[in-house]
């Protein structure tokens, strides 16, 4: 079996440290003896180089190098062509720590089969994976992903444990910034309170604020604009870093060039031009320090100590600026360069953690015998640093406002709320009868509108059942690990299992969820109607005809409420007693057979009203019966107490009465007087129709949507 290592994956620089003999981390040392590898790739004819060769052939303006890269992942999109081929930054990654894997094994004489790979603490879920992908190419097993300025408090706590210090980690790298604020707890708890970010700030800004100065110096001087030369333009590109880091030492730099038609210039930058030109930069790292500490609720004085990390941090002026911020020295001891590696280092022997959700909660872990070149150290020696952190970014899904006008983010999990963890929400969502119901989720990080949230994930929920009622519940899951990579999942109801679900690409234009979406009628209450209808034997011949044309009529007109799923239709007949011909149903063919079907019907014993109690009493939503006859009943005083059962148990009835007829006797079975309809032969279509305007015949909402519901759900286990 192989060793387990740290792995700083950084933008510019990389480096890999393993826990030693002596139960502490240290460098493993690339097989140039060097303590960090620059994270450049070159291509040459036929050949790849990695590290210091391929970043001197960069600073010199080859093109065939891949630099940089580091800021591309999660894309999954070509990130460059080299030798002829496209390749990914999460391909580029890999080949790299491809090399610095074989690298650091020819150093150690063992293999390496294991990692902790270090991430910028604001990496998205996606970018998170990517590392993941990039250590598979390589051939490396994850052992846990951890942020960066996590990694480099664990280094420094090893010496400097104080309970209750909070530490503000500072990284500024080549390409990337971040800012966390990390408190040291009990028994080594190491606990994140906030973090954020800007993967667009890094040591390569200062350099192109140095690259501005020299055009603007050799302009002055000799008139001619190097800007406008992609030679001169790669040739400044490949001095200002290293004029950058002259000023981290002197109080100016120069750069002597050969100008075509004028000869040599050398143009000089003071510190103080350089500062000038790049204290915007600072501010903004200045501004996230504020950031960070405002979302922990703490301020300056809070700061116990502030923790600088990244190659960039060597600038004085960074640390001058920290200094004047937080009233102290920034602390020096700390190698920028190492301080993460070697924190990831010490997370290598250390278990699975496992967490208990909600506030307070402690993240713990066991030890486990550390492995390979480690196997001697006895678990007391070695530093066992716990850690707690926090999720970066909000995450929410597109939802719909309740007023049903405009898309929204419904946030499920907050900013800085702790990992891993799992939390769910409910959301009304509009089945469909027919049709697939698949319910769509957009993962949004961040906490603003959906378009201006990284969207790294569409998840398409299927298998949605229709059930009674239009609307159904469904509960979303999101589920954020120990590596800070998203997990979604979800189900209808109070379902156990969850819906199977699938990953789909997110669409290139998601425009539609930023424009208002157009007014609909709010979902119409579901109906559950019963047409009862006289079969004795004075309906025979045309008044049967009428009446099945009318309800046939009645039924067309619910037809896209009934496909839509918020009517059901059921058709009763009776004499004396009543008999069900179709039970309530949704399918308007179904019904319409039905009436075809009726003629004399109906078994004595129980009331016709009584039937259609029954038949309507466990119906959802509005419950109403149309009854229609030619005759008063001859059933001694029994409908009247019959109907006031039914109204009791929430039915409404329409009556239609047509042929000799007494109205009084259609009121009193009648829900109200306007429910009860006199006609004459001919009129009852109209009758029919009347009642149906009255009980709504629009359609029913789109299907397939989800709103808002501000009900939190419970959670539950990941399959
Ligand atoms: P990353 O983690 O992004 O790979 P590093 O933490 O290794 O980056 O920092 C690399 C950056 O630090 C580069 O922009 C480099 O120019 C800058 N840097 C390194 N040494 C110095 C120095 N002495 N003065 C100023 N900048 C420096
Ligand atoms: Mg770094």
């Amino acid at each position: 079996m192989g060793v387990s290592v740290g792995i700083d994956l950084g933008t510019t620089f990389s480096a890999v440290a393993i826990i030693g003999q002596d139960g502490l981390p240290r460098i493993v040392e690339n097989s140039e003896f060097e303590k960090t590898t620059p994270s450049v790739i070159q291509f040459r004819d036929g050949e790849i180089v990695f590290g210091s060769e391929a970043k001197e052939a960069f600073s010199a303006g080859d093109p065939n190098c891949a630099a940089f890269f580091k800021r591309n992942m999660g894309l999954y999109k070509p990130y460059g062509t080299f030798g002829g081929r496209s390749y990914t930054a999460e391909e580029l990654s890999g080949m790299l720590l491809k090399h610095i894997k074989s690298s650091a094994e020819n150093t150690l004489g063992s293999a390496i089969d294991e990692a902790v790979i270090t991430v910028p603490a604001y990496f998205y879920s996606k970018e998170r994976e990517a590392t993941m992908e990039a250590a598979r190419l390589a051939g490396l097993k994850v052992r846990k992903i951890i942020n960066e300025p996590t990694a480099a408090v664990i280094a420094y706590g090893l010496n400097n444990w104080r309970v209750n210090a909070n530490i503000l980690v500072y990284d500024l790298g080549g390409g990337t910034f971040d800012v966390t604020l990390v408190r040291m707890g009990e028994n080594q708890v190491l606990r994140t309170l906030a973090t954020t970010g800007n993967r667009f700030l890094g040591g390569v800004d200062w350099d192109e604020r140095i690259e501005s100065l020299l055009v603007e110096k050799i302009l002055e001087s000799t008139r001619f604009d190097a800007s406008e030369s992609e030679r001169f333009k790669h040739l400044l590109k490949g001095s200002a870093e290293g004029l950058k880091k002259q000023m981290s030492q002197k109080s100016s730099s120069k750069l002597t060039i050969r100008i075509p038609e004028y000869g040599k210039v050398t143009s000089e930058i003071s510190k103080a031009e350089f500062d000038q030109a790049t204290v915007d930069l600072l501010e903004m790292t200045g501004i996230m320090c504020a950031t960070v500490l405002k979302s922990a609720g703490a301020s300056w004085k809070d700061v116990s100590d502030t923790l600088l990390v990244g190659g960039s941090t060597r600038m004085p002026q960074v640390r001058e600026y920290l200094q004047k911020l937080s009233g102290k020295p920034p602390i020096a001891h700390v190698n920028p360069d190492e301080a993460v590696a070697l924190g990831a280092a010490v997370q290598t022997i250390l278990a699975d953690t496992e967490c208990v959700d909600g506030p307070g909660a402690r993240i713990e872990s066991r030890l486990i015998k550390p492995v390979g070149a480690s196997k001697k150290i006895s678990a007391k020696s070695v530093p066992n640093i716990k850690l707690n952190e926090v999720t970066t970014h909000p995450m929410g899904v597109i939802a719909i406002n309740p007023e049903g006008t405009m898309y929204i983010n419904e946030l499920i999990i907050p900013a800085n709320h702790q990992i891993p963890t799992r939390q769910a929400r409910s959301f009304k969502y509009a089945t469909s009868a027919y049709g697939s119901n698949e319910l769509e989720i957009y993962v949004l990080q961040g906490d603003r509108k959906p378009l201006d949230c990284v969207i790294p994930y569409k998840y398409v929920a299927t298998g949605i059942k229709h059930g009674a009622t239009p609307e159904t519940t469904i509960r979303i899951q999101y589920s954020y690990d120990q590596n800070g990579i998203i997990h979604v999942q979800a189900r209808q109801g109070d379902s156990k299992t969850d819906l199977p679900i699938r990953k789909e690409p997110v669409p290139e234009d998601m425009s539609m969820y930023g424009k208002p979406i157009e007014k609909r009628p709010p979902a119409p209450e579901p109906l559950s109607i019963m047409l009862a209808i006289d079969t004795s034997g004075s309906m025979y011949g045309a008044p049967m005809q009428e009446a099945k044309m009318a309800m046939a009529s009645f039924v067309n007109q619910f037809k896209s409420r009934m496909i839509g799923g918020t009517a059901r239709i059921g058709i009763l007949a009776f004499t004396y007693g009543p008999e069900t011909v179709l039970r309530l149903t949704s399918d308007p063919a179904q019904c319409l057979s039905a009436i075809e079907t009726i003629e004399r019907y109906g078994r004595s014993g129980i009331h016709p009203l009584d039937g259609i109690k029954s038949e309507l009493r466990e119906a959802p939503g509005r419950k109403c019966s149309i009854v229609l006859t030619d005759g008063e009943w001859s059933d001694g005083g029994t409908a009247i107490p019959a109907a006031k059962k039914c109204h009791e148990a929430g039915i409404e009835i329409a009556a239609i009465g047509f042929g000799y007829f007494d109205r009084a006797f259609l009121s009193s079975i009648s829900s109200s007087d306007a429910n009860a309809f006199l006609v004459s032969r001919g009129e009852l279509e109209s009758a029919f129709g009347t009642i149906a305007q009255s009980l709504g015949t629009q359609a029913s909402p789109k299907a397939g949507e989800k709103s808002r519901d501000t009900q939190n759900s419970e959670v539950w286990d990941i399959d």
